[in-house]
């Protein structure tokens, strides 16, 4: 049995300055029972369409950090950290944590490691390539060094400037991401295999990295190649899944656990170097979390992004064991009947989950907040 529960909502900084630090502390650790915040520190580029004080409202930004960055963070990398638009000499992390210092309330910051918004864009050379060679406008590669000692940088630069509960990551991961756009257009209906093969990256760090441990990209990409190609035709059977592929395609399992490996490592410095808890995403879709576990998730704790991962008893004994969190998305909680989300965050902490973390205050419409009120009442009355 889980003898404390904390539950974190997390918020946009633009979302906590507009309506006012005080009044949404006041709500979301006073009113709703929450433990603290947890507020975007490092976004992708973001479009957000919801409704507040009765009227829509259109939040767009190109992403970046909503932080000023201290340089000498960052001096062992050629990536240099960009700094959101709209956060330009406001800094807003800084206003949100000198607030949450003054009322000791825990303040958790969120970071996209690989997709913070422009890095990519800018950076081609360091952004993870598919199998047709093509660089993400999206998302880095964590295999490659720059980006390596970049997220060492922002770790330490985060929990060194700031007095905070925890760094969050989120999409830490090699893969391409552009595979899983939905405004992809194909001809046919593409499956999820095809998507997560289309997804690995053969950029130039990870054929490196798997030359360094002995592996041959050629023989994992011409696997990738013929998947893809067959998918595309319409041609791949029905039943062929990333399990049976990697099954019959030794070169492409072992491909994919060097770049496994080449993320445990780097998760290792990137917890070395950050000074308060390190909290990682993991992601369940795509799914090559799932067909490649090397990934050593038991380094920092790990947060499911599914609450379907709760139907999975496996799944649950070895999140509990470690002692782990859940996420709720916001969408989960918008559509979710009432009475459901209270009795899901109920048997999260029965089922010994550490922490349940709520998104995002910003986009939750106001008839949600009684059920995350209730739930987190009955999260820590089930957990005790
Ligand atoms: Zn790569």
């Amino acid at each position: 049995m889980n003898p404390t529960i904390t539950t974190f909502l997390t918020a946009h900084p633009s979302d906590v300055l507009d309506a006012g630090v005080d009044f949404v502390l006041d709500r979301v650790c006073g009113e709703l029972g929450a433990t603290g915040l947890a507020v975007w520190a490092a976004l992708p580029a973001t479009n957000r369409l919801c409704v507040r004080q009765d009227a829509a409202c259109f939040d767009s930004s190109p992403g970046g950090l909503l932080f000023a960055p201290q340089a000498r963070h960052y001096q062992a990398s050629r990536l240099k950290p960009i700094v959101a638009p709209d956060a330009k000499g406001r800094d807003p992390l800084a206003r949100i944590a000198a607030a949450c210092d003054q009322r000791s309330t825990p303040l958790r910051v969120c970071v996209s490691a690989t997709r913070t918004g422009l890095l990519a864009a800018r950076h081609s050379e360091m952004a993870a390539k598919s199998f047709l060679d093509v660089a993400s406008q999206k998302s880095l590669c964590p295999a490659n060094p720059d980006v390596g000692a970049y997220l060492v940088g922002l770790a330490r630069d985060l929990s060194e400037s700031h007095h905070l509960a925890g760094v969050h990551f989120a999409d830490f991961t090699i893969h391409w991401s552009e595979a899983f756009d939905p405004t992809l257009e194909t001809g046919v209906e593409v499956a999820d295999v095809v998507r997560t093969l289309l997804s690995v990256c053969f950029c130039e760090s990870c054929r490196q990295a798997a030359g360094a441990a002995g592996v041959e990209f050629e023989p994992a990409l011409a696997l990738v190649k013929a998947v893809v190609e067959k998918g595309l035709a319409g041609s791949l059977g029905s039943d062929v899944c990333l399990k049976s592929i990697l099954a019959d395609g030794e070169p492409l399992a072992k491909y994919l656990n060097v770049q496994a490996d080449v993320l445990s490592t780097l998760l290792e410095r990137i917890r070395d170097a950050c000074s308060c808890d390190l909290i990682l995403d993991r992601p369940f879709n795509p799914p090559i979390a799932d067909a490649v576990p090397n990934v050593d998730m038991s380094i920092p704790a790990a947060v499911a992004t599914s609450v379907d991962a709760l139907h999975d008893a496996a799944t649950v004994a070895c999140f509990a064991a470690r002692r782990n969190e859940i996420r709720f998305t916001a969408r989960a909680l918008a559509t979710a009947p009432a009475s459901q989300v209270v009795t899901t965050m109920g048997d999260v902490a029965r089922a010994g989950f550490a922490a349940i973390v709520l998104d995002d205050y910003g986009l939750l419409p106001e008839t949600t907040f009684d059920a995350i009120r209730q739930g987190i009442r009955f999260a820590r009355r089930s957990a005790g």
